[in-house]
């Protein structure tokens, strides 16, 4: 039987007649034609905020370090369950990454936990849409008004996630996205940073293009265009953005069958939760979500081990996911841990990702199911 792939990257159908007119223009830097095409359908979706394309996700999430000011031994609250990103852009500030425990249903930060752990150092809160289910933003978001603090969105999985019917990324202060490979929509190496207070997207456009003015010397606003503040090249190529919009125009299809697959499994998994042998993602009435991944948790390590080891060798690649980052060698190093996170913990242990993709057949959804239940109903 033929290898079945955690993640296969599908095709929208106009990546290379986007690349060949990127090619015939001789336009291959950033910001340009198709650079602007993207971020005009980001924009469109994203209730009008400004969108800014960049290299990666990791690379939005260090502009929002430098759009949250940021100071040296400044405190950020975060999840530790989460990709290393999110810690690395305030790491890079020489901020604190402060790690709290996620919520037993959705993964998600614990905003319960948020308060208790606000010092007077805290500048933000950085929030992880995980598997592309928001948050609890408003909760979130009022926390931090009320002390001052700036929510930066982690949406890297959320691409037309919602919560309250409101678009993830554009739910607080910035959002980041990836556009990375293993995405809903990829270009390989991508993302883009959502600007949606107003007063910071003249400089989050500086910041853009190595700090300096050049967009607003490219709209004709100033005569010459100079250095003005920090930054760095954080814009990506125009082939990445060709590739890009070819898959923007398509993702609603990507997500729809995806959701197919995702819908496929937990109706297949129910019997198993049942029976307690597993736990199927928790997705709250007020939250849509885009199908990003699919996950169980197991009973325990030895069980999750097994089940992804039994797959393996029926040839289907099912990875476990996050290793907590208030325990990782550069979490003790650089962050502040105020108290356990025993869901942390135990979620990293238990949860294992199954094969999720557009394009992905019925037929190879139900070689997972059939190799998960017959692993998990095996009497030991
Ligand atoms: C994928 C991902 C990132 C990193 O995205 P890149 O585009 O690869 O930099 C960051 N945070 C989360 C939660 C992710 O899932």
């Amino acid at each position: 039987m033929s290898s079945l792939p955690f993640n296969r990257p599908p095709l929208g159908g106009r990546e290379f007649e986007y690349l060949r007119q990127a090619f015939d223009r001789r336009e291959f830097s950033g910001n340009g034609d198709f650079t602007n095409r993207c971020q005009d359908w980001l924009k469109r979706r994203m209730g009008l905020a400004d969108a800014l394309l960049t290299q990666s996700c990791t690379a939005a999430l260090e502009m929002a370090a430098i759009l949250a000011c940021l100071e040296p031994g400044d405190e950020v609250i975060m999840p530790s369950f989460t990709f290393v990103s999110t810690a690395n852009a305030v790491v890079l500030r020489n901020a604190v990454p402060v790690f709290i425990d996620i919520r037993r249903d959705t993964l998600n930060i614990d905003e319960t936990l948020i308060e208790a752990a606000i010092t007077p150092r805290t500048k933000a809160i950085f929030v992880v849409h995980y598997a592309g289910i928001c948050a609890e933003m408003d909760p979130i978001v009022a926390i931090a008004r009320r002390h001052g603090l700036m929510v930066i969105e982690d949406a890297a999985q959320a691409l037309l996630s919602t919560y309250r019917g409101r678009p993830a990324g554009a739910l607080a202060d910035l959002g980041c996205f990836s556009f990375h490979e293993t995405k809903n929509a990829m270009s390989g190496e991508g993302g883009a940073l959502i600007v949606t207070d107003p007063s910071l997207a003249e400089r989050a456009f500086v910041i853009w293009e190595k700090g300096t003015n050049r967009r607003a010397f490219k709209l004709g606003q100033v005569d010459k265009y100079t250095w003005m503040d920090c930054g760095s090249s954080f814009l990506p190529s125009e082939i990445t953005a060709a590739v890009l919009l070819a898959q923007l125009e398509e993702v609603e299809r990507f997500n729809s069958e995806r959701q197919a697959v995702w819908s496929r499994y937990d109706e297949a998994f129910t019997d198993l939760e049942s029976a307690d042998l597993v736990r199927r993602p928790h997705v709250p009435a007020h939250c849509q979500h885009n199908s990003h991944l699919y996950y169980l948790l197991l009973r325990d390590q030895a069980t999750r081990d097994g089940l992804i080891e039994a797959l393996r060798v029926q040839d289907i690649w099912a990875p476990f996911h996050y290793i907590p980052l208030h325990s990782a060698p550069a979490g003790l190093r650089y962050g502040r841990t105020p108290g356990d996170l025993p869901v942390t913990d135990r979620t990293s242990v238990s949860l294992v990702r199954l094969p999720l993709f557009a394009g992905m057949c019925m037929e190879e959804a139900d070689r997972v199911i059939d190799g998960v239940q017959r692993t998990l109903r095996r009497p030991s």
